[in-house]
């Protein structure tokens, strides 16, 4: 069975993977097991940082890695808070305090330009440097409330409204969030890349 890294310590994210991976050959473990951290994001893109992730995972362990990268796209702020979603109000910003900036910055956004969308970029990296990586993004349309809704959830998901269920991402069930959230759909993307890559898988 091969191995893959997971380049991740989120105990959620590593649960919801294996769930979307159950049914291929392989054992995700978290980098935690080899005592690895996250390096330093610095791309400007979600896929430049799942790659940097990954790629460092797989140059430690000398196994396939896999990292992925999101945040929130919103239309009205010409795609910010983006790469910089987690601190978006300061290097050390908690959820709240960047959820407050959002919704202060946006006070004067009439309805109907309040769209946004969640993107995420999901990578596999090889050992081999010659290998080349396979990338996956999914994305999640909604529109961004004006105050919190809903317990559930972390970061941006009290205000994205999801225009198919009419509740927020703090109001869905975590299930019923990963069918429909750009996470999701990138590893799910990414594990069909991974079906169709024979040498890749076993
Ligand atoms: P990460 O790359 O998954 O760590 O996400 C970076 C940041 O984007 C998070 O700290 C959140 O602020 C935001 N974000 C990403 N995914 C979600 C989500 O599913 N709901 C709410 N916020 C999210």
């Amino acid at each position: 069975m091969q191995r893959i890294v997971l380049a991740t310590g989120n105990p959620g994210k590593i649960r919801e993977i294996r769930k979307i991976f159950a049914d291929m050959d392989c054992d995700i473990v978290p980098q935690s097991d080899w005592g690895l951290e996250s390096p330093e994001e610095t791309g400007t893109t979600f896929a430049e940082n799942a790659l940097i992730k990954a790629r460092h995972a797989a140059a430690q362990t000398g196994l396939p890695a896999m990292a992925d990268d999101s945040g929130l796209v919103v239309d009205a702020l010409d795609g910010r808070p983006g790469v910089y979603s987690a601190r978006y109000a300061g290097e050390d910003a908690t959820d709240d305090e960047n959820v407050d900036r959002l919704l202060h910055e946006m006070t004067d956004v009439p309805e109907q330009d309040r769209g946004a969308a969640f993107h995420c970029a999901a990578v596999l990296a090889f050992a081999e440097p010659e290998r080349a990586p396979l990338v996956a993004d999914g994305e999640w349309r909604g529109t961004i409330l004006r105050a919190r809704r809903g317990t559930g959830g972390f970061g941006y998901d009290p205000v994205f409204l999801d225009p198919a269920s009419g509740r927020t991402g703090a109001e869905l069930s975590r299930e019923e969030k990963n069918t429909v959230s750009h996470r999701g759909k990138a590893f799910r993307a990414l594990r069909n890349l991974l079906q169709d890559a024979p040498t890749a898988g076993s």
